[in-house]
């Protein structure tokens, strides 16, 4: 089944086994129905003629970014694909020289992807985010070596490390009259509002980090959670777990502290379509869990709202 979330569409091939074996993965590398795509931080180059699909080059025009270093991402229907970051290479200029791929970031474009160039698109950032942090062991100290494939890496002494993800609680909080709990942190845009979230904290479950978060963001204390699905969200790390939640705690009794959250009320679902109407508030992009969890409650898509 199709995920309701568009970074968790598609279906990749990751090939453990090319990706495991020195020899194969040379040749997916060198053959000549390779692919590399090309990401630089949270973004990734589009076809210059069409930014609904992904730029999709072959070994030899590859050679120009990097792809001696390029992740092997897996198979589509087959086709070996690898990912170059260009991060560094790229000319770091207003007005780009004729050639500069053309760089869309992932989190407001994955929607205009097919499923399987989104997931490839997350691969790819997912993956170059940890090995440009990935420099020194953490047992040790001693420089590592990043495994060929790019999904591993080692020190002298052995150690070895893999890339890692954080996992964030993500939750819709819903009243006794069904409207939905929506804030605003001052540090996002203004005029944002979106569903509670917070980091599992270590030895914690994701339905207690539900329960603890709301409370300390809100003081609203949550009767029943109900688990929704989860996606990635590599920016820098995240892997979101979503909910669904329920409060008795009433508007009134809402606290907030005024730092990490600025506002904090429930919306009936009126009330939200008439303020997206005029304006008055956005929420996250469809590329977020926080976009699906309000449309789950909602109903219908902002774009649906904002048509009538
Ligand atoms: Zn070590």
């Amino acid at each position: 089944m199709e995920s309701q979330f568009v970074l968790a569409r598609g279906n990749i091939d990751r090939d453990e086994i090319t990706r495991n074996d020195p020899v194969a993965l040379g040749a997916a590398r060198r053959s000549a129905d390779a692919r590399f795509i090309l990401c630089a931080e949270n973004a990734v180059a589009v076809d210059p003629e069409d930014a609904g699909t992904l730029l999709k080059l072959g070994a030899k025009r590859a050679r120009e970014w990097n792809s001696r270093e390029a992740v092997y991402l897996g198979r589509v229907d087959g086709t070996p694909f690898f990912a170059c970051d260009v991060s560094e290479i790229l000319p770091d200029t207003d007005v780009k020289p004729a050639g500069t791929p053309m760089m869309r970031p992932l989190q407001y474009w994955a929607h205009e992807w097919s499923p399987d160039e989104s997931q490839l698109a997350v691969m790819a950032i997912s993956i170059h985010q940890w090995i440009r942090k990935v420099r020194f062991c953490s047992v040790c100290g001693n420089p590592i070596a990043i495994h060929p494939s790019g999904w591993q890496a080692q020190c002298e002494n052995g150690h070895q490390h893999f890339p890692r993800t954080d996992p964030a609680a993500i939750m819709a909080i819903r009243d006794a009259e069904d409207r939905l709990l929506l804030a605003h942190n001052p540090q996002w845009a203004a005029r944002r509002y979106s569903v509670l979230s917070g980091f599992v904290e270590a030895g914690e479950s994701a339905e207690a980090a539900v329960r603890r978060e709301t409370f300390e963001e809100t003081r609203a204390v949550v009767d029943r959670v109900e688990y929704f699905g989860t996606q990635p969200w590599p920016f820098p790390r995240s892997l979101m777990i979503a909910y669904r939640a329920w409060t008795s705690t009433k508007e009134e009794d809402l606290r907030i502290d005024g730092i990490e959250m600025a506002d904090a009320r429930f919306f009936s679902r009126e009330e939200l379509k008439a303020e997206l109407r005029r304006g008055k508030l956005t929420i996250p992009p469809r590329e977020s869990v926080a976009n699906a969890l309000i449309v789950d409650w909602l109903g219908e898509s902002v774009e649906e709202v904002m048509e009538r």
